[in-house]
């Protein structure tokens, strides 16, 4: 809030301008102890799908291999990629990687999300990198939907690139990062007056970067206990769920998923109607990603896990946040609940 009060374009060199600035290079430092980085490899965009376009379209061109689960932005970032399957609980086929990794040597980038949207399952991205590196390949991670939840480093990771958005973590809507070690290697899809050390050009959007840094330092401070209490409650719906309407499938259950993620289907009951029942019960879920909620398409990602057109249908998810109660699993489990019944 106080950095909506400055008035400097933090290129200016007068000192508006250089209080502007000075909030920007808190923000870049925030990011950079947050994952791991130095401040110079931190890149300001206007969120998850700038910065993975920026790494994807930025980098030298050549073939790529992205999995059959990214999100929509790095399919169309990367259209020729060749698509790596996922087993059926939603992680990455590595011997599948191995294979298009030997079969197409020249492979340049393999893109594979941290963590996935909708099921929450978590991607083996120290295995990816093993054979990326073995191949000569450069790793670019979609860590969107990991900050906050899970540690995001990008040394021990092994990752070249870091996707950021920041209110996936409680940051404004609209401001993200490109975190890339060697940015000298990036050629900026958006060039301009030389912001960004020349690798985004456009007046930085101060305010919205003030509050991805704020983010950042909230989950430097909290972000332990907070997931702790976010895992008990997603334990606690899961159940419910599953005492509810024991046939009702979490997708990637078996799998290491996110804290407070979860995927379910309700056989026979499509994911519109609950998603409008439980929405007049003040309760705001999605049907597969917000991006594409409002749409009729299947879920992809249901669809690579094996999912028929129908399952894909009725499945909802259903993300828990820092400020979920138990009082909202409750009201969640009540108004779910005669969906249930009427289904069985
Ligand atoms: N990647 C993942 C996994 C996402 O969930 C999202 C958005 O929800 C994005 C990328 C795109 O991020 P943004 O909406 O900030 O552009």
């Amino acid at each position: 809030m106080r950095a909506l009060t400055l008035t400097g374009n933090p290129s200016s060199v007068h000192a508006p301008g250089r209080k502007a600035r000075a909030v920007i290079e808190d923000a870049r430092e925030a990011i950079a102890a947050l994952t791991g980085a130095a401040p110079s490899e931190v890149i300001f965009t206007s969120g998850g799908t700038e910065a993975l376009a920026l790494a994807l379209r930025g980098l030298p061109p050549g073939p790529s291999l992205i999995s059959s689960i990214e999100h929509p932005c790095v399919r169309a970032a990367a259209p020729d990629a060749r698509e790596i399957t996922v087993s059926a609980g939603g992680t990455v086929d590595l011997a599948h990687l191995e294979r298009l990794l030997a079969e197409s040597p020249a492979v340049a980038v393999v893109a594979i999300m941290l963590a996935n949207n909708e099921t929450g399952v978590i991607q083996p991205i120290k295995d990816v990198v093993r054979l990326a590196r073995a191949a000569g390949a450069m790793v670019v991670c979609d860590a969107v939907q990991a900050v906050g939840k899970i540690p995001v480093d990008l040394q021990d990771l092994g990752v070249d690139a870091l996707a950021l958005s920041a209110h996936k973590w409680g940051g404004p809507q609209g401001v993200g990062a490109l975190v890339m070690r060697h940015p000298e290697r990036l050629l900026p899809i958006l060039p301009g007056g030389g912001q960004e050390r020349g690798k985004r050009g456009g007046t930085q959007n101060t305010p919205g970067i003030a509050g991805l840094g704020a983010a950042a330092r909230a989950v430097l401070e909290q972000g332990v206990t907070e997931q702790q209490h976010i895992q008990t409650l997603h334990d606690r719906l899961e159940n419910g769920i599953l005492s509810i309407a024991p046939r009702a499938r979490i997708w990637g259950r078996t799998e290491k998923r996110l804290p407070n993620t979860t995927c379910v289907e309700l056989d026979g009951v499509n994911q519109q109607r609950q998603v409008m029942t439980l929405d007049l019960a003040g309760i705001s879920i999605s049907a597969g990603s917000a991006c594409s909620s409002g749409k009729v398409a299947p879920s992809p990602v249901l669809l690579a896990m094996g999912a028929s057109e129908s399952q894909a249908r009725n499945t909802i998810r259903i993300s828990l946040g820092w400020a979920s109660r138990d009082s909202d699993v409750d009201a969640f489990l009540a108004a779910w609940a005669p969906l249930a019944r009427a289904a069985t």
